[in-house]
């Protein structure tokens, strides 16, 4: 793909990758460890210095960080989750593989998030000693209101997990200071993706980050086959120790059933190299989105940015505008066409989950108007580090002309 050149197609998100990207990776391959060794380690240490955290636990991707998440809550069936149904399959089937149940939360309109009066309407709609957690989602790089969601979930005595997915670098709002997400001010859990089309990529990967010690062992047990090698954690003492008292060198033991969910030192030194640019890549997006609001202003009240809560320094992760086709004579669907057509990919961030037949079957159809409404006008244009100004241009006036 050349870089800059009018004309070039224009997809919604994609990775940037650098020489130097490159070059952290071939280190790896050249080393002695393509896995387990220190790239995972250095990975993880910096994912703690961005977020603030004091754990953080790297592993395949962000659906295994949410399930590693559901299981260290040990969430099993006859528990129910909050889940959102305006998000990513992931954050719901993560509770689904559990065995637990999930309940689906209603969103805002207009931004997407889950609020308190959302959790509480969904709670009301379940037999409430069976919930057990809520994973709020923090959409499109903007937060939930995490004060607010945080303390209707502690009142309540639910566990709650982050999907972090769309918001590594966002910050929030906590009484009068903002505290990174992932530093889980309100949270026992958040969960990153570092899918290439996620802030910072690592091809395939993710991470759960906690400020609690056990959760931070438990994961890191979950994530390798439930075993463990610290000595502390040992029972079977004559087979783990030698007559001194020492822990025999090759001994581990598991006390449950976890996964291979790691992330591989590949992986984690392209995250390493990538999210020591995450202030210029958020710097860039930021710039793309600024640029938007300003070129489409114009194109209110047919289109319009996905407004910025106050209780969030958002992070964005993609430029959702919302869209009233129908006051322009068109459908969605005719609209995307012509973009493509103009050379610009745009996608539709998300069909609420409630609505898939899986959880439709198995739940029925929960009136969900907040959701429904913020999918029906919803469209992702293009946004990613090495967009330029006048790409911008090029999809507002696209748009311009494809609504009349
Ligand atoms: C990307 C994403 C996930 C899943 O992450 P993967 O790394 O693709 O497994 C989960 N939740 C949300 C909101 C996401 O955007």
């Amino acid at each position: 793909m050349s870089n800059g050149r009018a004309g070039r197609f224009l997809p919604y998100g994609r990775q940037q990758i650098d020489e130097d990207d490159i070059a952290a990776v071939a280190e790896v391959l050249r080393g002695d460890y393509l896995t387990t060794g220190p790239a995972v380690a250095a990975f993880e240490q910096a994912l703690r210095g961005v977020t603030g955290a004091n754990h953080a636990v790297a592993c395949a991707n962000g659906t295994a960080g949410l399930h590693l998440a559901a299981l260290a809550l040990d969430l099993k069936p006859g528990h129910v989750a909050v889940v959102p149904s305006l998000t990513f399959l992931a954050t719901a089937n993560a509770v689904r593989l559990t065995g637990a149940e999930v309940v689906f939360a209603d969103v805002d309109p207009a931004t997407g998030l889950m609020g308190a009066d959302h959790l509480e309407a969904a709670l009301s709609r379940t037999e409430k000693s069976r919930v057990r957690a809520v994973f709020p989602v923090h959409l499109n790089g903007q937060c939930v209101d995490m004060e607010s969601v945080g303390a209707c979930a502690r009142r309540h005595g639910l566990a709650v997990v982050e999907d972090a997915c769309h918001a590594l670098g966002a910050n929030q709002r906590m009484g009068n200071d903002w505290i990174g997400t992932g530093a889980c001010a309100a949270s026992d859990m958040a969960v990153f993706s570092f899918h290439p089309v996620k802030t910072v990529a690592m091809g395939e990967g993710g991470a759960v980050t906690c400020a609690d010690e056990t959760l931070d062992r438990r994961l890191r047990s979950l994530r390798s086959h439930g075993l463990t090698r610290e000595a502390s954690e040992f029972t079977v003492t004559e087979q783990a120790f030698d007559a001194e008292g020492q822990p025999n060198p090759w001994y581990y033991e598991m006390h449950e059933v976890g996964l291979n969910y790691r992330a591989s030192d590949i992986n984690c030194a392209l995250g390493l190299s990538q999210i020591n640019k995450l202030p210029r890549f958020q710097a860039s997006r930021a710039r793309i989105m600024a640029e938007y609001a300003r070129l489409l202003a114009p194109l209110a009240p047919i289109v319009r940015l996905v407004p910025q809560m106050s209780w969030s320094q958002p992070s964005w992760h993609i430029a959702v505008a919302h869209i009233d086709t129908a006051a322009a004579g068109t459908t969605r669907a005719k609209l995307v066409r012509q973009l493509f057509a103009d050379g610009i990919g745009t996608q539709v961030h998300y069909l609420p989950v409630h609505r898939q037949p899986y959880y439709r079957e198995r739940y029925g159809l929960a009136d969900l108007p907040g959701a429904d409404a913020y999918y029906a006008g919803c469209l992702t244009l293009p946004m990613f580090v090495g967009m330029e100004l006048a790409d911008v241009a090029r999809v507002a006036q696209s748009l311009r002309s494809a609504l009349g």
